[in-house]
């Protein structure tokens, strides 16, 4: 049978030096992306000899809340072998196949935001009003789906998340805060759909989906097996899941090749 493996980037396969956690040496790195002629995000060596070396029954698709251009910064996840023929970027607006926007989909997705008033011209009064604050260092437009707040964590007021997530859900839109970034999400903006479109183009009969974030839940929700990181931000806020997710033992890059294993075995059996 065929198997999708749908799998967040970000601090679930792939590392910065500042989320990586310390047990790892640094001859098991390697460079997946360079930003500003400078390394930005590893993996182990383990990891990506698993991603590569996974049955051929089983087919990798990357799933990021990375823009494109943010996202074709990270080749070196598969350096030496083939790129996969999908990845869903910018949280699922966009579905690249063979590195190319799928239009049809993305029209879509612009036009359920359109209906429900969650485009970004919309919000960026609401984010005046309420984070005129001076932990806001950056408000940043992610292409024309969504915006992301670059905050400053040591005067980020934590204690008032639950409010601020409340008052954007109200209007239409998700929060997700991670690292030092605070994401505003349209909530027709899902990985969770265009997972699922990716599943149906390929016929798979089962999924396993890995992630972190909370905006990895409902792809981890939609998916046979969800693996979920357990340093990310899902975790942290004890959000309710389903009894198909699993929480690594592992946390940081650690977490990633514990991710992988599991992958493997899945993916085996299933053969
Ligand atoms: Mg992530």
């Amino acid at each position: 049978m065929t198997v999708l493996f749908a799998s967040d980037l970000d601090q679930t396969l792939i590392y910065s030096r500042r989320s990586m956690g310390n047990e790892v040496k640094p001859e098991e790195l390697i460079e997946v992306e360079r930003f500003e002629g400078k390394p930005q995000s590893f993996m182990t060596e383990q990891s990506q000899a698993a991603l590569w070396e996974l049955e051929a029954n089983t087919i990798f698709v990357p799933v990021t809340t990375r823009t494109r251009e943010q996202y074709e910064r990270v080749t070196g996840i598969y350096e030496g072998s083939e790129p996969p023929q999908f990845a869903i970027i910018s949280n699922g607006a966009v579905i690249l196949e063979n590195g190319e926007p799928i239009k049809e989909w993305s029209t879509d997705i612009r036009r359920q935001c359109v209906r429900r008033k969650t485009v970004i011209e919309e919000i960026l009064p609401v984010i005046q009003q309420h984070f005129n604050e001076e932990w806001v260092l950056r408000v940043r437009q992610a292409e024309d789906w969504f915006v992301y707040l670059i905050v400053d964590r040591a005067r980020f007021p934590e204690d008032k998340l639950a409010y601020y997530t409340e008052i954007f859900h109200k209007i239409g839109w998700g929060m997700s805060l991670q690292g030092r970034k605070l994401y505003l999400m349209p909530e027709s903006i899902t990985k969770a759909a265009a997972m699922e479109y990716v599943r149906d183009r390929i016929n798979a009969d089962y999924v396993i989906a890995a992630g972190d974030s909370l905006l990895d839940l409902d792809l981890l929700e939609s998916a046979d097996t969800g693996l979920l990181a357990a340093h990310g931000e899902a975790v942290k806020s004890d959000a309710d899941v389903s009894e198909h997710i699993i929480v690594t033992e592992e946390q940081g890059i650690k977490a990633g090749e514990e991710i992988l294993a599991k992958v493997a075995d899945i993916s085996l059996q299933s053969k």
